[in-house]
């Protein structure tokens, strides 16, 4: 069994115009189609091509590494977006990061923080682990489930996440992803 691209969550015009149909078409349709393409033909034929997603994340690094968890990375990325979402969060979350935070304010300092200091390619995450919820940002394609931590929300901080809608201004991508589309419903469904 081979793996599928997703169905996005959403239609692809959506988000704008904080992310638009032209980038959600590449994004989505370009870049998440040929990680799942790649996937797929790495595993063809070996012991990998039965195991679940996860499995080989956990198992694997190079290139197959790379593919899989992009896969991963990107179908929970979609899902940390929603064309209703932004704001504060509400539910057990906004308690969760009042905690851990001390303030949503706080929170958004901190995550937007992680999201344009991270040097190159990479994602910023919301986790959480044994002490609760924490920021973490990644490189390239890693995940924090190699780190045994559990995603709630994640912003993807690839230039070709934002490129098109705000040239090379990641601040303001970051800005406009976390005061209109981050899905709080998503990351309550998260918690553990
Ligand atoms: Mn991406």
């Amino acid at each position: 069994m081979s793996f599928e691209l997703p169905p996005l969550p959403y239609e692809l015009d959506a988000l704008a115009p904080h992310i638009s149909k032209e980038t959600l078409e590449f994004h989505y349709g370009k870049h998440h189609q040929t990680y799942v393409t790649n996937l797929n033909n790495l595993v063809e034929g070996t012991d990998d091509a039965s195991k679940s997603l996860e499995e080989i994340i956990l198992s694997s690094d190079g290139g197959l590494f790379n593919n899989a968890a992009q896969v991963w990375n990107h179908t929970f990325y979609w899902n940390s977006l929603s064309p209703s979402g932004g704001g504060a969060p509400t539910g057990e979350i906004a308690d969760k990061i009042g905690s851990a935070f001390g303030s949503y304010e706080d929170f958004v300092t901190e995550f937007s923080q992680a999201a344009i200091t991270q040097f190159g390619s990479g994602w910023a995450w919301l986790i959480e682990d044994g002490s609760g919820l924490s920021i973490l940002k990644t490189a390239n394609a890693d995940l924090p489930m190699k780190h045994s931590a559990k995603a709630i929300l994640t912003i993807d901080v690839w230039e070709h996440a934002y490129y098109v809608d705000y040239r090379n201004a990641r601040p303001k991508y970051v800005e406009s992803v976390i005061e209109n589309l981050i899905n709080w419903d998503f990351a309550n469904s998260n918690l553990a």
